[in-house]
């Protein structure tokens, strides 16, 4: 019987050396500054999250990742003006991954320390200037890296505003017009 091995223990039940030993696949894991609103077994077990990193009531983005393959999904191509990817939509993409995908779980991304995360946040923003004009930049540029960097939005703030001041000519930080928060313009590459 060797599946009893691998059993998965019920809610209930003492821990036992062999429910040390089942690893976490995403069945629970809240990643820091993200909210998993769904999840769906792929057809190897493996955990397909959808998640969003906005708080608002209306209007939110959300996103699909796989945590079996490398399946992460931001926006909805089918949409020509806006491409948010609505929570219909993204139960959609979400189930219908889950549905055919048989990658194995893999293990759950690692929580990178202060520095490694302060130094992928500001590679990311370097990397996402443009050639022809500067532009607004706003947390869910990031959605598709949330993963990897688990943070929350108050970090990210703190460290954009950080990268604003020691990097004037890539970013600039300011009170927002619009009411409360600050604005990010990400300034053009030079020519
Ligand atoms: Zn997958």
């Amino acid at each position: 019987m060797a599946l009893t091995l691998f059993r998965r223990p019920a809610p209930d039940e003492p821990p036992t050396l062999e429910d040390e030993l089942w690893p976490e696949t995403g069945e629970t894991w809240t990643p820091e500054g993200l909210t998993v609103v769904e999840r769906y077994y792929n057809l190897a077990n493996a955990v397909v999250i959808l998640y969003t990193a906005d708080h608002k009531e209306i209007g939110t983005y959300y996103a699909v990742a796989c945590l079996g393959c490398h399946y992460l999904v931001t926006r909805d191509k089918h949409r020509t003006y806006s491409t948010r990817l609505t929570l219909e939509a993204a139960a959609k993409a979400a189930n219908g991954h889950a549905s055919t995908c048989r990658a194995l779980a893999r293990s759950l991304p690692a929580r990178p320390d202060d520095d490694t995360a302060r130094r992928l946040l500001r590679t990311w923003v370097l990397n996402m200037r443009r050639r022809d004009q500067d532009y607004y930049l706003h947390l869910r540029h990031f959605d598709s890296r949330r993963l990897e960097l688990q943070r929350t939005d108050e970090w990210m703030h703190t460290e954009l505003e950080a990268f604003a001041a020691d990097r004037g000519d890539v970013l600039s930080a300011t009170p927002s017009k619009y009411g409360a928060g600050i604005e990010y313009e990400l300034l053009r590459e030079p020519s």
